[in-house]
């Protein structure tokens, strides 16, 4: 296959090397099949000037095993107030916009984010979350969040931000693109803006269309992430939506977090999951194997569009093409541990479980960068 592009993950260097770090997290990346990322500007310092985008950049080169692209902040701190300069950031290597982690909550500033973005052509990437409606939540709400006594989080708090950057996009005629997908709402409303020419596109990420708020079970924090995971009616939304086009790419929002962090109390976790090694394995296990996407449409969602998105190279096989390529085993059973993973960090909640499929070889630039 062509190599894998994830357009949303957090390498978080500089500033988290204890978490992941450029080498470590593309490695992870090679092994899971991406020969291409894009990693989110959350770092310390944020990624809101070319000084910060440029250290990335030249991080890469010096070794990561695949391509790096940078998404630098619509504005400064990730605070939502004054605006980065999407221009200089973007002549520097900047592949996209977003306050990922946050939304920017000021719908006026996002409005002219998106006209500012315009005049270059930049993509701007929402984190969808409207936090007053989030308030104290930490797990999706509904009969499990109420089970555990933990405060919930409500779909909407996700769909009212995601229905507004659509809004503004469409009043704008400008393309916008929507991060992590996680509610049947969330697609239906993408689907309806798509019908209606809106230029907007959309991700989920694998734990949305593998996993239900159950596996919060016994308060484990690995499976704490935002948005949170949902029921099985979300589940089977995202999956109808990967197969009708709806959702154009699956990412990962690899998010790693030390042992530690993880630990303590359900609340007080710091939300994520890395996804880069399972990835590969979900999508064969829940989306191929359930017939609910060809070998094909999986190609598409995890290489063509992310790479069209992103407006890289990427998602082709052919003559005159560098050789970012992805050899895999669909009938492999794979198992993973914190033993056999590349990452830092070993936060997930899809840890000694069996999967189908298992990515074998990834070439990146006509090199083996992971062999499995
Ligand atoms: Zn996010
Ligand atoms: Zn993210």
């Amino acid at each position: 296959m062509p190599g894998f592009v994830d357009m949303h993950c957090h390498l978080r260097e500089p500033g988290q090397e204890y978490k992941e770090d450029i080498a470590s997290g593309t490695l992870a990346a090679a092994f899971g099949g991406f020969t291409a990322v894009a990693c989110m500007p959350n770092t310390i310092p944020v990624n809101d000037n070319e000084m910060v985008t440029r250290f990335i950049i030249d991080k890469a080169k010096e070794g990561a095993s695949t391509r790096v692209y940078p998404v630098a902040a619509i504005t400064k701190g990730l605070k939502g107030e004054e605006l980065t300069e999407f221009g200089i950031l973007k002549e520097n290597g900047a592949i996209a916009f977003s306050d990922d982690g946050r939304p920017v909550e000021d719908a006026n500033r996002m409005r002219l984010a998106l006209q500012y973005a315009k005049g270059f052509d930049a993509l701007l990437i929402s984190h969808c979350e409207e936090l007053s409606l989030v308030g104290e939540g930490v797990m999706n709400e509904g009969t499990t969040s109420a089970l555990y006594g933990l405060k919930g989080i409500s779909r909407a708090a996700e769909e009212v931000m995601l229905s507004r950057e659509l809004l503004l996009a469409e009043s704008l005629n400008t393309k916008v693109h929507i991060a992590h997908i996680s509610t049947w709402g969330g697609v239906e409303l993408l689907r309806q803006a798509k019908a209606r020419g809106v230029r907007a596109t959309g991700e989920t990420c694998p734990h949305y269309f593998s996993a239900t708020d159950e596996l919060c079970m016994d308060y484990d924090a690995n499976a704490k992430m935002n948005p949170p995971l949902r029921t099985a009616r979300d589940v089977e939304a995202i999956k109808r939506g990967l197969a009708d086009g709806t959702i154009d790419a699956i990412a990962t929002d690899h998010a790693p977090h030390s042992k530690d962090e993880k630990r303590i109390e359900f609340q007080n976790a710091p939300n994520g999951i890395i996804g880069f090694e399972t990835a590969f394995s979900l999508a064969v296990t829940n989306l191929i194997e359930t017939g609910i996407l060809t070998p094909q449409q999986l190609v598409e969602r995890m290489s063509c569009r992310p790479a069209e998105i992103l407006g890289v190279s990427g998602g082709i096989v052919a003559k005159g093409f560098s050789a970012d390529l992805t050899i895999a085993d669909p009938n492999a059973v794979m198992t993973y541990n914190e033993e056999n993973l590349h990452s830092k960090s070993a936060n997930s909640p899809f840890l000694n479980k069996k999967y189908k499929g298992k990515v074998v070889c990834t070439i990146m630039d006509g090199i083996v960068r992971a062999k499995r």
